[in-house]
C-alpha cells in the first residue's frame, strides 16, 4: 500500500484519489482477492488466447467492476489505466525484492503481468460497451448522490455546536462552521464560508486566538496527529476545551489541521462549585469531615517521604448545649462562625482545619513537634476564651473550647487510631474541668 501510494505521490494521481488509509487498503484487497481467485480458477497459467471467456474469469470480471465505479466517479480510461500501471508496478517490486530464487521471480512475475491484463481487458470491454449518453446519465445520477452526500455532511459540519475551524498549512482558516463564526462574532448564515465568495474572509488562525500561539505553533512542527487540552484565559475567568488535530489524508492532498475551541466555563463554574458543595461545609464554610480525611491520607503520605511529625488536634466547645438553650440556635450558630473565624486566623496556612461535626472541630497540623503542638494547642484555647458575641440586644456571649492533641509520624499507625487517641485527649479534657489542652 506505501508502494503504490509513493508511486502515486510521485506521479500526481494523489489528486485525484481518496484521501483515507482505507479506501487505499481496499483497493489492494480487491485486486489481491481477484488476484487469489483467477488462481484458484486457472491454476497458474494466466496466459491469453483468442477464445478465453473473459466473463467467467475473475480478473476481468474485477476489471469490469471498476470500469463502471470510476468512471461512475468521472475518472477516465487514460487515468485509470495509468494508475492500474503503477499498481502492477508495485506487486512486481514485491517480488523482485522478495526472497524467491529468479526462475520463480520470473514465473511470479509473468503470473502478474498477466493478471493485469486480463484486468485491463475487463475494464476495456466494459468501458466500451458504454455509450457516450450512457456515460452522461451515469454521471447525473452519481453527481445528484455526491451532491446529497456532500450536502448531508455540510450540515452536520454547520450543525456542531462545537466551533470548528479548518486551518491551512500557511495558518489561515480555510473554513469554519457556523458555532465557530458565532464565536469570533460574525453573524453569518450557515453555509456562508462553504458557499459564499470564498476570499472574503482571510483569517490566521493564530491573529484570532493569539492565547493559542504557542501550542498551535507546537503542534504544527510537532508530528502528534491529535492534541487535546484545557486551558484558562486568566484575566477573563473563562475556560477552554482545546483539540488540535491533522485531517486523516494520507495522500497530502489536504494537509490542514482541525482545532476545536470550545468554550467550557460554565462547566468548570459547575465543577467548581460542585466540589466546594462536596468539600465543605454549609454553616460554616469550613472544610467538611470528608474533604479533612482526603487531606489527612495525602498529608500522611508526605510525611512518610519527609520523615517529619505532624499534630491532630481536636476541639469541642464547652457546655454549647447551655448556649442553644439560652441563646437559641441561632446565636449558637454565630458562634460556631466566630470559632471557625478565629481558628483561621490564629492558624497557619498549612494546617488543615474542619469541621468534624456538631460543635467540633479537627485540625491537623504538618511539621510540628510536641512543643509547638503544646503552644498551637494552648494559643487556639486562649484565643477562642477572650473572643465573644455580641448578640443584637447588646449582651455578649462568652464560650470557652476543650481540646484534645496528640502527635505521630515516627512510625507507622492508622489515621483512625491517630483521631481515638484525641479523641481520648479531649475527653480527658472534659474531666479534669474543661477549658484546657490535654496531651495524650
Ligand atoms: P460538653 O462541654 O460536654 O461538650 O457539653 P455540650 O453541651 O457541648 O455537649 P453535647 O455534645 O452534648 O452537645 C452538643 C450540642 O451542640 C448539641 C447540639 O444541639 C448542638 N449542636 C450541634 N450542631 C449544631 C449546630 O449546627 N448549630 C447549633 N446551634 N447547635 C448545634
Ligand atoms: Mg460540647
Ligand atoms: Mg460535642
Amino acid at each position: 500500500m506505501e508502494k503504490i501510494l509513493s508511486y502515486a505521490k510521485q506521479r500526481n494521481y494523489t489528486k485525484y484519489t481518496s484521501t483515507l488509509k482505507e479506501a487505499w487498503r481496499l483497493s489492494i484487497t480487491g485486486l489481491s482477492k481477484s488476484l487469489i481467485e483467477a488462481l484458484d480458477v486457472k491454476g497458474k497459467d494466466l496466459e491469453l488466447g483468442p477464445h478465453e471467456e473473459y466473463t467467467s474469469d475473475p480478473a476481468s470480471h474485477f476489471g469490469r467492476i471498476e470500469a463502471e465505479r470510476h468512471r461512475q466517479r468521472g475518472i477516465s480510461i487514460d487515468m485509470f489505466l495509468g494508475l492500474m500501471k503503477y499498481y502492477r508496478q508495485s506487486y512486481s517490486d514485491l517480488i523482485r525484492e522478495s526472497k524467491f530464487k529468479d526462475d520463480i521471480k520470473y514465473q511470479y512475475e509473468q503470473i502478474i503481468k498477466r493478471f493485469f491484463d486480463r484486468v485491463e481487458i475487463g475494464f476495456c470491454t466494459e468501458w466500451a460497451s458504454t455509450g457516450d449518453e450512457d456515460i452522461v446519465k451515469e454521471l447525473q445520477r452519481n453527481n445528484r448522490v455526491m451532491t446529497n452526500e456532500k450536502n448531508k455532511y455540510l450540515t452536520i459540519f454547520e450543525s456542531l455546536s462545537m466551533p470548528v475551524f479548518i486551518v491551512g498549512l500557511d495558518g489561515t482558516i480555510e473554513n469554519m462552521n457556523h458555532a465557530a463564526s458565532g464565536m469570533l462574532h460574525y453573524d453569518t448564515a450557515p453555509g456562508t464560508q462553504y458557499y459564499g465568495e470564498k476570499d472574503t474572509l482571510k483569517l490566521f488562525f493564530i491573529e484570532v486566538f493569539p492565547w493559542l500561539d504557542k501550542s498551535f505553533k507546537n503542534f504544527i512542527s510537532g508530528t502528534d496527529t491529535k492534541k487535546t487540552f484545557e486551558t484558562a484565559i486568566n484575566d477573563k475567568g473563562q475556560f477552554f476545551f482545546i483539540s488540535f488535530s491533522r485531517s486523516l489524508d494520507i495522500s497530502g492532498k489536504f494537509s490542514n489541521a482541525i482545532a476545536i475551541i470550545e468554550d467550557i466555563t460554565k462547566r468548570k463554574t459547575m465543577e467548581k462549585e460542585l466540589e466546594k458543595l462536596a468539600t465543605t461545609d454549609p454553616l460554616t464554610g469550613a472544610k467538611n469531615r470528608r474533604s479533612f480525611l482526603n487531606l489527612f491520607e495525602k498529608e500522611m503520605k508526605r510525611s512518610k517521604r519527609y520523615n517529619y511529625t505532624l499534630a491532630l488536634v481536636m476541639i469541642d466547645i464547652d457546655h454549647f448545649k447551655k448556649i442553644n438553650d439560652n441563646f437559641g440556635h441561632e446565636t449558637g450558630d454565630k458562634i460556631l462562625n466566630l470559632l471557625v473565624a478565629k481558628c483561621h486566623s490564629v492558624l497557619r496556612d498549612s494546617d488543615i482545619f474542619a469541621r468534624w461535626g456538631g460543635e467540633e472541630f479537627i485540625i491537623l497540623l504538618p511539621e510540628t513537634d510536641l512543643l509547638q503542638a503544646s503552644s498551637a494547642a494552648e494559643r487556639l484555647r486562649g484565643a477562642l476564651a477572650q473572643s465573644e458575641l455580641r448578640t443584637n440586644d447588646g449582651t455578649n456571649i462568652n464560650f470557652t473550647v476543650s481540646i484534645g492533641f496528640t502527635i505521630f509520624g515516627n512510625k507507622n499507625i492508622l489515621i483512625d487510631e491517630i483521631i481515638k487517641k484525641a479523641d481520648k485527649a479531649l475527653y480527658l479534657a472534659k474531666k479534669q474541668g474543661r477549658n484546657r489542652a490535654v496531651f495524650l
